[in-house]
């Protein structure tokens, strides 16, 4: 069986040997990120301990880089991996008027977001790699 999380991702914000950080291309939620670790992992419990460390470090960098580019007014952070069982985190940048809020992206959505406002957000996706891979080198 093919894991679509094994396979190279294109266009990564940030690449090393051990993750990946992806840009998710949902309409409704622009400079959602997810952090796929490379090796097909299922729990962080498979993970040793400085790898453990890792990982939430780019999370945490990601979630940093969110809250200094889109002023997001809340961070969502989740593993979930029922549907593809291979260790990576969301990085969701919520928004009161966003389409779920203030519940999760995967509810019923609540309302139909502003596409002027989602248009703004998305204009500072390049800026927001841009942060990105500049937390992640340092
Ligand atoms: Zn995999």
């Amino acid at each position: 069986m093919t894991c679509e999380l094994c396979m190279p991702q294109p266009d990564p914000v940030w690449r090393n040997d051990q993750f990946s950080v992806i840009l998710v291309d949902d309409a409704n939620y622009p400079g959602f990120c997810r952090v796929i670790w490379h090796a097909h992992v299922k729990e962080m419990s498979d993970l040793t301990a400085a790898q453990r460390v890792t990982i939430m470090d780019a999370v945490n960098q990601v979630e940093l880089a969110q809250r200094a580019v889109l002023h997001a007014d809340k961070i969502n952070l989740a593993s979930l991996g029922n549907v593809v069982p291979h260790l990576h985190w969301h990085v969701i940048p919520r928004f009161a008027d966003d389409a779920h809020f203030p519940n999760p992206v995967w509810a019923q959505a609540v309302r139909t977001p502003d596409p002027m406002t989602l248009a703004a957000r998305r204009a500072l996706l390049p800026q927001l790699s841009a942060a990105i891979a500049q937390r992640l080198t340092s």
